[in-house]
């Protein structure tokens, strides 16, 4: 039996009652098998008796038996607190029973118990505030092994879960079989999966469990890693379509560089030759652009479409908002359609009187470069002949639409760009099956963004600074995380601030108001004023987050800093630093910031460098949420780090590809998991019809 088909609830095993039930499913706990897939977040070792002196003097956790000596009560009437005092022979221990006054009639005078806990000298006493009491059989030792430390939540205890996990174990868990290969598993000296679980939940020692916690990373990752490499198979077994098209334009891409008021860097030069030299293979391209916000991707991408364009197909760019899509649009309608690029523009808000008939140009081939939101790939939209799909800012899409895109129109080349670095190891992970190409240098004389920081209450410095910025012709943003009014009415808000700068702050300077709840026609005429340079502030949610491009702005201001993610502020401040201008980032933030908020903030002020501030990300936050991981559904990851685990990723890579490539006799009838993961990935997955 697979771990994964102990589908039966928890409430299978004794002693976990309803209310024990109800609250493991907080924990997302529903069956055996998420119970046994339930890592401790740490072991407590107590496999050595610790005595009381012991403790004092080393610092080291007591673990202990006594006998209780007495009982203490100080304070009154609700304060009112009992005190055990235990005597295990090498002194006495005074432990603290706040809220917990039950302890009296469990541990009576003259009762012998197991004491675990921290202690200190207070008051001329060996106190312990947290400590673990239990009732100690006559002979009972201390020794009690390694003991799992399970997260927990509201009314959950430590010892309910311990008990339910060792049942799960003992009833269920001996029996798990293999999934991984014997073979792999054999060479890579790994446990057997029910070997692991077992060390998991019950480890002899520390290191039993540190072995299984591995063995049970590399399995998922083993797994991801096949999934990857089989998804890139399937790529690679469908052909391209390079047959010359209709009449093909030649030339368009150095007219487009003659152009350009500039010369392209020579990372653009370089990660233009590697698509084109893709978009030539007999085999569909997939590329990951990677380059830091303002390093000009958008170029690069037009170039790209170029190149679709003049061998006679059609390119597709989408942008994951409106706002985004619209600004790509006028871009190409500004360097593009001069050369005779008939471009198109579609957004879920077209009507159908308009939509009608710009669905049958691209049906019909009259549009060879379309820009627009998801809309681009819904159901109902044909191709002519899709040769390049473009999508910018792709961490923000799901895995779903980048597979609907796929598939529209046999096999178009695939161009994926992003401004979020992905560490590495993680675009292995992930994107292990992409190729990946890094613009690391910004266009030239572009000055870092000065970031500083201004604690709530000190905004009116902030304001006066970017006034004389404003009157010296630049643009500032203002960012809020909220469009209007919170009820407890302790948060700032775009459409109050709006109108406070407008009418303390800047009186006589023209600003405006941007944020998702304004009407398409608004936002679209504010972002123009403001583009042009009518508006000279605006003030905004998050919407001005992704690639927004106005280089006349150079100050960028965020109320509620500590509210923003690592990667949101990081490209909110990309909004500016994009001339040869000074600019500036002012992060303004409340009193009460908690350490992430904290950390946060503080690598914005050191560094300007989107990947280390992608890695410092990683490091804060986890991996599981970075980066539209988590929507993509194939990836929950619930002992491997990609990051922490790197040499385990890059081995379960190599055995993985082993095994698709090379070795399909490991997939035979016994490993059917493997099989139902190859199934799952192949050869695009099912999961993106009726997304
Ligand atoms: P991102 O990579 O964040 O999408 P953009 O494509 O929006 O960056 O480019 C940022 C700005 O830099 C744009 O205004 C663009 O015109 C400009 N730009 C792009 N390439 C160059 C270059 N080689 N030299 C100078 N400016 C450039
Ligand atoms: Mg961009």
């Amino acid at each position: 039996m697979y771990l994964r088909e102990l589908t039966q609830s928890v409430s299978a095993l004794k002693g976990a009652g309803p209310s024990v039930c109800a609250r493991l499913a907080r924990l997302g706990v529903y069956t055996v098998a998420d119970l046994l897939l339930r890592a401790p977040r740490a072991y407590e070792d107590r496999s050595r008796a610790v005595p009381f002196r012991e403790a004092l003097r080393t610092g080291l956790p007591a673990n202990t038996v006594g006998v209780v000596t007495a009982h203490d009560w100080f304070g009154y009437g609700r304060t009112r607190t009992l005190k055990i005092l235990v005597d295990d022979g090498t002194a006495v221990a005074a432990l603290v029973c706040f809220n917990r006054a039950f302890l009296a009639d469990r541990h009576p005078v003259g009762s012998r118990s197991r004491v675990t806990g921290n202690l200190a000298l207070r008051f001329n006493e060996l106190q312990a505030a947290s400590f673990e009491i239990e009732a100690a059989a006559e002979g009972q030792g201390p020794e009690a092994g390694v003991l799992p430390v399970y997260p927990l939540t509201d009314g959950l205890a430590q010892g309910t879960v311990r008990k339910l996990a060792a049942r799960a174990l003992a009833e269920y868990g001996r029996r798990v079989e293999d999934e991984v290969p014997v073979r792999i598993r054999e060479l890579r000296g790994l446990p057997p999966k029910a070997r692991a679980l077992e060390d998991l939940h019950a480890p002899g020692d520390p290191e039993a469990a540190e072995h299984a916690l591995r063995a049970l990373a590399y399995e998922e990752l083993f797994y991801l890693q096949v999934l990857v490499r089989r998804r890139a198979a399937a790529r690679a077994e469908r052909p391209a379509d390079r047959s010359a098209g209709p009449p093909a334009r030649a030339g368009l891409r150095p007219r487009l560089l003659e152009r350009l008021p500039f010369r392209l860097t020579a990372d653009q030069e370089k990660v233009a030759a590697e698509i084109a030299a893709d978009m030539e293979k007999p085999r569909p391209m997939a590329r990951l652009l990677q380059g830091d916000v303002g390093s000009g991707k958008t170029l690069v991408a037009f170039l790209a479409a170029l190149k679709a364009v003049e061998s006679g197909g059609q390119a597709a760019l989408m942008a994951p908002t409106e706002l985004l899509a619209r600004q790509h649009a006028q871009t190409a309608a500004r360097l593009l359609e001069p050369l005779g690029v008939r471009l198109a523009f579609l957004t879920g808000n077209l009507r159908d009187a308009s939509r009608r008939p710009l669905l049958a140009a691209l049906a019909a081939g009259e549009v060879d470069f379309v820009l627009g939101t998801h809309a681009l790939f819904s159901e109902d939209v044909e191709y002519r002949r899709l040769a390049l799909a473009i999508v910018d800012e792709q961490h923000r899409f799901g895995v779903l639409q980048r597979l609907a895109l796929s598939r529209k129109g046999g096999a178009p080349d695939l161009l994926m760009m992003t401004a979020t670095p992905i560490p590495r190891t993680l675009a292995l992970t992930v994107y292990g099956d992409l190729e990946v190409s890094t613009i690391r240098t910004m266009p030239p004389g572009r000055k870092p963004v000065v970031t500083h920081l201004a604690r709530h209450g000190n905004e009116a410095k902030v304001y006066e600074f970017v006034r004389k910025e404003l009157t010296e012709g630049r643009q500032a943003y203002f960012v809020y995380p909220l469009i209007s009014g919170s009820e407890a009415g302790s948060l700032k808000d775009a459409e109050a601030m709006a109108r406070h700068l407008a009418e303390e702050v800047y009186p006589g300077i023209p600003g405006g108001l941007i944020h998702s709840r304004l009407p398409d026609e608004e936002k679209r005429s504010v972002m123009e004023a403001f583009t042009r340079g009518g508006l000279r502030y605006l003030v905004a949610t998050s919407v001005v987050e992704v690639g927004v491009d106005v280089a006349a702005a150079t100050c960028m201001v965020v109320e509620h800093a500590e509210r923003f993610g690592l990667a949101a502020l990081h490209q909110l401040r990309g909004r500016v630093g994009r001339s040869e201008a000074q600019s500036y980032c002012f992060l303004v933030y409340s009193r009460d910031l908690s350490e992430e908020g904290k950390r946060r903030l503080k690598a914005m002020k050191e560094t300007t460098d989107g990947f280390a501030l992608a890695e410092e990300d990683l490091r804060i936050r986890g991996p599981g949420e970075i980066a539209g991981i988590a929507q993509s559904g194939s990836l929950r990851l619930a002992f491997a780090d990609p990051v922490r685990d790197a040499d385990l990723l890059e081995t379960a890579r190599l055995d993985a590809a082993g095994i698709v490539d090379r070795d399909p006799g490991l997939l035979e009838p016994e490993h059917r998991v493997i099989r139902e993961v190859l199934d799952r990935a192949n050869p695009f997955p099912a999961e993106s019809s009726g997304a």
